[in-house]
């Protein structure tokens, strides 16, 4: 990759690279934007195949935060960090040496957990870093935001893209019960949805059974289940050329973040008709959540407003998709980009 030229195309700020070999740390960190305010993202630790996939990762992840910060009216920028390793390799020197840099970046850079890394690693990091959210006794666990966030966003799906006013009576399909799928489900249940699940751990599906209702499929199955909105909230990318001719739901609207192959999946979903929540919208709850922390100021009530405004923004860009016929993650995209050239939501 040429990284210089790569980063002017994607509109990066800077990049980090980080080594510590006494603390057992290879790290990248990349700032995408600061335009509104301190790139925050969380820190991905991941035993990358070389160093040439950890750097397309840390690109494409934090230009996806300031598009996500953006759009959920943050006076944040875009960043994400990425380590080099495997969960069982984790020690406590590592993330203190890790947060030796986001320090030295003096505020530029924010961190917080994101895969693999968890409020422990968040708590070592802390000891040599003050530009640090997501810990366990300010904003904590951002999981129930990001589901409230999500109930917004499927809400408005259903009434832009089926006419209902009302969830009842609605099916949907869950791909993964975890903290957020879970949660989502139990919404939904609450308001008289009708529930298909499947997660690769069988004990949740159980669990969603027997207090739900819920119909357990099986995970190979479960993205082709018919439905009314079919709510991924386990992987990335399922809205693939594999995947597409099969969907037999007419939304998607779920947790996973970068649920979109490419452009072309994008088009090809468009072209079946089937109305899409962009993901760094619908799931923007948990760094609506964070970024009151990351910004000194969490307020409860203000973090309540602006989640439930995704609400508002998913109800609008599915409107703007169907009557231009532009993808809505295309749209997304541009919103959030126009607001980073304002300077931030008006
Ligand atoms: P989680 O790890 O708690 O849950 C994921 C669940 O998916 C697990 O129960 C896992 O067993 C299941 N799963 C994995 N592969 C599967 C498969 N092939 N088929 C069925 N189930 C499968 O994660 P989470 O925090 O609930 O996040 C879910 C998704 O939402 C992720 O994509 C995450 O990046 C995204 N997200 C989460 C948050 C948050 O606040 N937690 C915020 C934004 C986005």
């Amino acid at each position: 990759m040429n990284l210089l030229e790569t980063m002017a195309t994607f509109g990066h700020e800077k990049v980090v690279f980080v080594s510590n070999p006494k603390a057992g740390l290879k790290a990248i960190i990349g700032i995408h934007s600061t335009a509104l305010g301190p790139a925050l993202g969380g820190c991905r630790l991941w035993d990358y195949a070389s160093e040439e996939d950890a750097l397309f990762d840390v690109l494409r992840l934090s230009r996806g935060m300031s598009h996500k910060n953006a759009a959920a009216g943050l006076a944040l920028g875009g960043g994400k960090c990425v380590v080099f390793g495997k969960v069982e390799d984790k020690t406590e020197a590592m993330f203190e040496a890790l947060g030796e840099a986001v320090e030295s970046l003096g505020g530029q850079y924010i961190t917080a957990e994101d895969v693999n890394t968890d409020t422990n690693d968040a708590i070592y990091m802390k000891r040599t870093t003050q530009y640090i959210c997501g810990l366990p006794d300010v904003s904590g666990d951002p999981s129930p935001m990001t589901a409230r966030g999500v109930m917004q966003g499927i809400r408005a799906t259903a009434k832009v893209a089926l006419g209902a006013d009302s969830l009842d009576g609605l099916t949907f399909a869950i791909q993964g019960l975890g903290k957020v799928g879970y949660d989502v489900a139990q919404r939904l249940t609450k308001e008289g949805a009708k529930l298909y699940v499947a997660d690769l751990r069988q004990d949740v599906v159980d669990r969603a059974v027997a207090e739900m209702g819920a119909t357990a499929v099986p995970v190979d199955q479960i993205l082709s289940q018919e439905c009314d909105i079919l709510a991924p909230c386990a992987l990335g990318a399922i809205v693939n050329p594999k995947n597409i001719p099969n969907f037999h739901c007419k939304a998607i609207a779920g947790a996973a973040n970068n649920l979109i192959y490419d452009d072309a999946a994008g088009e090809a979903l468009k072209a079946r008709g089937i109305a899409y929540a962009p993901d760094f919208i619908i799931n923007g709850g948990g760094v609506i959540n964070a970024g009151g922390e990351a910004l000194g100021n969490y307020n409860e009530e203000e973090v309540i407003k602006k989640v439930d405004n995704i609400y508002n923004t998913i109800g609008n860009i599915l409107e703007e998709s169907r009557s231009t016929g532009v993808p809505e993650g295309v749209i997304a995209t541009n919103y959030a980009e126009n607001i980073i050239r304002n300077g931030g939501m008006k």
